[in-house]
């Protein structure tokens, strides 16, 4: 609350979430939302599918201009392109080595838990077919697609790392065209803060849409399923907040030496996106401005780092495939051995670089870290029901791997304004005034379209 008693937006997105948990729960649990009842077919997949999907859509909506022009800014902006390298090395070694401590840390706290041993098998053999694996690219294919044949296409598809490399050749490419290129430069950096305007109006929505979003996802989770996968959901949790609370926290300060309570009081905007789309490429206009406006990293590092690592860098997604991997290795009694672990943290590693910031994509890319330690896909069934609610948890978590990293990089690289950091109001959205349009502007529009047909 302001001192005016206006709530800010963090608070009423949260409001929405906790009233959408609420609702979920009330639905779920009186049976309410029974198949073919009002509630199911008009609230559940009517009312709140179609709110929470538009606006998930106009997040998507926003991702792909908002990266190329941020990402040309940023390359213009620095006009150094060692720099550029640097930020690039930088954030991909950071990204892989948290991603690795997660996996790792996530398999020790899963094999001390000891989950799953002692499990029916019956219950895995009535999950088998459930799950049928999806292929995830291979890694020289995601590397010959980081170049796209066509970079229009590249975009309607949003496939980010080549949108990545496109964005970043136009902007040298600018950059050596020289003054000539001025005005389009220009043009970029109002079309970058057009986008980011675009993503204050989106945001002013996320209360309702994430109130939506959530109490259709409480409400359709199978919550009897969660007691009988108690032990899984349980350590998962367990290893998704460890790895928050401390082993980012510890990265962040180690590298950095920033505060990392401010950065878990100001990432919580972020979180809230995260966790109510389950997709970090979804969440990228959020993550950009958050890290932008409240952290104080300098656009040069967020155009880059933030979409980069909601493509490469899955802290959260990793952390479930070293417990599922545990997990299901306990039910069906095989034994890893420390050599098939290794294997389980490369292959996770590996995987999370050619896979998008989706929904349920950890999934995809489990199958294929089960079908290199040789452990049965169909086993991956048995989590399948908890799934939607573990994603969105595990998002929250990618999306602060990416927050951090790109705060260590950019205070690295002397671009992080610590006064912006440090000051708990920077970057704090009043909507109704972010997008007031002033009586004053209106007029001087008219009049300059007036000017330009008088012409
Ligand atoms: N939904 C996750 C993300 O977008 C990926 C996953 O774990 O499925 O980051």
């Amino acid at each position: 609350m302001d001192d005016n008693g206006k709530m800010s937006l963090t608070l009423k997105v949260l409001l929405g979430m906790g009233l959408g948990i609420a609702l979920g729960l009330l639905f779920n649990l009186t049976g309410l939302n029974a198949k073919d009842s009002f509630v199911n077919v008009y609230l559940v997949n009517g009312l709140f599918h179609v709110v929470g999907t538009m606006f998930i859509n106009a997040l998507k909506m926003l991702v792909v201009p908002l990266v190329f022009f941020s990402l040309i800014c940023g390359v213009c902006g620095i006009g150094d392109i060692r720099m550029l390298g640097r930020v690039g090395g930088k954030s991909f070694a950071l990204y892989m080595l948290t991603t690795a401590i997660a996996i790792a840390t996530a398999i020790l706290i899963a094999a001390i838990a000891g989950i799953g041993k002692g499990m029916n098998l019956n219950l895995a053999s009535d999950a088998a077919d459930k799950f049928t694996a999806k292929e995830a690219p291979s890694l020289v294919q995601v590397l010959i697609d980081i170049i796209p044949t066509n970079p229009i296409r590249a975009m309607a598809n949003g496939e980010m790392l080549p949108i990545i490399f496109f964005s970043i050749l136009v902007g040298i490419s600018m950059l050596l065209v020289g003054r000539k290129a001025k005005s389009f430069i220009e043009g970029a950096e109002i079309a970058n803060e057009i986008m980011m305007k675009m993503v204050l109006i989106v945001m002013s929505v996320a209360p309702y849409a994430v109130f939506a979003l959530i109490a259709k996802a409480i409400s359709n989770l199978g919550l009897d399923l969660l007691a009988s996968l108690a032990g899984y959901v349980l350590v998962l949790v367990t290893a998704l907040m460890f790895h928050l609370f401390v082993t980012l926290m510890l990265t962040l300060k180690f590298f950095s030496g920033l505060n990392p309570l401010t950065f878990l009081k100001k990432i919580r905007n972020a979180q809230v996106f995260a966790f109510s789309t389950a997709s970090s490429n979804a969440t990228i206009p959020v993550t950009m401005r958050t890290v932008t406006e409240r952290f104080g990293v300098n656009n040069s590092v967020a155009s880059f780092t933030v979409p980069f690592g909601a493509t490469i860098n899955m802290d959260g997604t990793a952390i479930m495939q070293g417990v599922a991997t545990v997990f299901i290795a306990n039910v069906y009694n095989i034994d890893l051995g420390f050599t098939g672990y290794l294997t389980v943290i490369l292959m996770s590693v590996l995987a999370s670089i050619g896979t998008a910031g989706v929904p349920g994509v950890g999934l995809i890319m489990l199958s294929m870290v089960f079908t290199q330690v040789g452990l049965p896909i169909e086993g991956i069934g048995l989590i399948l029901g908890v799934d939607r609610l573990m994603d969105m948890i595990r998002t929250a978590v990618n999306v602060s791997g990416d927050a951090a990293v790109s705060t260590i990089v950019a205070k690295s690289e002397d671009k992080l304004d610590i006064a912006t950091y440090n000051d708990p109001e920077a970057g704090m959205v009043d909507v109704s005034e972010a997008i007031h349009i002033d009586e004053g502007v209106k007029a001087e529009m008219a009049q300059a379209i007036k000017q330009t047909h008088d012409k």
